[in-house]
């Protein structure tokens, strides 16, 4: 039987699990007046972001000086480094308005890499490219290729004097590599492929959600804001240089659109708005960088399995609640264990008996759930799930109510954007609630769409974008 109401009855579920699931309601909902709350300090935050003095959101400036005008040309390596992946493609931009070609190969990251050193790290990314370079340029010497123009996206924050430059100001995300924070990444992973005998540099350091404003607004110009909803969760959005108070030292021309990489995970470090639970701080604890990422905690894919699993061994522990009865949880006890894609499992199980979450319970926990257990826990995922689509909300209408953006498209990525059911919808209703968007008009004003892809393409076009300044002589 297929269940009518996602959320299914409660009547059969017992007293303790009962009050347990009122609780994490109470603790997890974020509702329309804490949305308000939110995002007034979030917009006063990025503000303070662009002073002179700074706050605790970086709004890095990225050296992208405007947007694509749909005509660029060439082919291009593109190099993307996210949390989980590394991407190595070549970009061709062909004569046609907004249209490319993309040839690609995936790596995965080997997990020992994101805790070991930084020539390892630079050393197997640079192998990457050479062999990628190999398989797509057969019967070429590797040494003839020098004039293809690299775009590396390399989705941490970094501080930039320049486009080819880039300081590492921490890895987030889980990454914990000695002798990188504080140093300028682009030479290191240059030394790196010139040990490889890849004869190539690098044009453009760029963020994934500055990559991602730039493919999108390639396709749709309506695009003002490019967002990463995955393993971690940014913005970046275009401003003019004379609103960027930390840049006036330079004496840029004040109407200049420069790309900021917000790094809005950093939104709240200091601790007074967003409600945060017990699960939220042990996260934060427990992390290679507490006190870091305080937003991204709450609201990546990194942390939502984890947080999920931690609300279960508690109540696992809690004298007054009988869950899991005489059943090992040795697997559940396991940290980081569960993905955000655990949770979208949970949520997109169709019976209302949650048979398939039976089943998930079964193979990868060995926990054989009662039904009342799985009510509980399908209301768990649905309460971590809205949280964090709901905060992401508040970040995006931060931006716009700063710039005063009243209709546009938000390009976003990320495996939490698409794969995770509901997110998207959340996200609108939040917005919804946020603006007050009178309900007789047929399309919400601000929509946060499916993205180009940023880390290929749009890292591609950035290089494009620059050889063109270089080329025009305007550094
Ligand atoms: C990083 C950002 C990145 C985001 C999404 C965060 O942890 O600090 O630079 O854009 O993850 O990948
Ligand atoms: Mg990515």
């Amino acid at each position: 039987r297929k269940a009518p109401s996602r959320k299914g009855s409660m009547h059969d579920v017992p007293k303790d699990l009962m009050k347990q699931i009122k609780e994490l309601e109470q603790q997890f909902t974020i509702d329309t007046a804490k949305l308000h709350e939110i995002v007034a300090k979030f917009q006063f935050e990025l503000e303070k972001g662009l002073s002179k003095e700074g706050g605790s959101i970086p709004m890095n400036p990225t050296w992208v000086i405007g947007y694509p005008s749909g005509e660029e040309t060439g082919t291009f390596l593109a190099l993307d480094l996210g949390g989980t992946n590394l991407r190595v493609c070549e970009v061709e931009l062909p004569e046609e308005k907004g249209q490319y070609d993309i040839y690609q190969s995936k790596y995965r990251l080997p997990e020992e890499l994101k805790t070991g050193t930084g020539e390892q790290l630079f050393d197997y990314i640079a192998e990457c490219v050479k062999q990628f370079l190999i398989a797509n340029h057969e019967g070429q010497d590797i040494s003839e290729l020098s004039d293809l123009h690299l775009g590396f996206t390399f989705s941490y924050p970094c501080h930039q004097d320049a486009i080819d430059h880039g300081v590492l100001q921490r890895w987030t995300k889980g990454f914990d590599i000695e002798g990188v924070e504080g140093h300028d990444v682009v030479p290191m992973f240059e030394e790196a492929l010139e040990r490889k005998g890849v004869p190539i540099k690098i044009t453009a350091l760029v963020n994934d959600t500055t990559g991602t404003l730039i493919a999108s607004a390639y396709t749709d110009p309506t695009t003002k804001i490019g967002c990463i909803f995955g393993t971690g969760c940014n913005a970046a959005y275009m401003e003019e240089v004379g609103c960027v108070p930390k840049l006036d030292h330079m004496n840029l021309d004040p109407n200049l659109q420069i790309a900021i990489n917000c790094e809005w995970g950093a939104f709240d470090n200091e601790r007074v708005v967003l409600p945060r639970t017990a699960y939220d701080n042990h996260i934060d604890k427990t992390s290679p960088r507490p006190g870091q990422q305080i937003f991204e905690k709450m609201v990546a894919g990194l942390y939502l399995g984890e947080i999920f699993r931690l609300v279960l061994v508690d109540l696992h522990a809690n004298p007054e609640v009988s869950i899991f009865e005489g059943q090992d949880i040795s697997a559940l006890r396991e940290e980081y264990s569960l993905d955000a894609s655990f949770l979208a499992d949970i949520e997109s199980d169709p019976w209302e008996n949650l048979m398939e979450t039976q089943v998930l319970f079964e193979k990868t926990l060995k926990i054989d759930t009662t039904e009342p257990e799985r009510k509980l826990i399908r209301r768990l995922a649905e309460l971590i799930g809205t949280r964090a689509a709901r905060l992401s909300a508040c970040g995006v209408a931060a931006i716009c109510k700063m710039k005063g953006f009243t209709s546009c498209h938000v390009g976003a990525d990320g495996s939490v954007f698409n794969k995770y059911p509901n997110f998207q919808k959340r996200g609108a209703q939040a917005l919804r609630e946020i603006f007050g968007w009178d309900k007789s008009v047929r399309k919400d004003p601000i929509q946060i769409v499916p993205a180009e892809d940023g880390s290929g393409v749009g890292a591609a076009l950035i290089a494009a974008l620059t050889m063109k300044r270089i080329n025009a002589g305007i550094h």
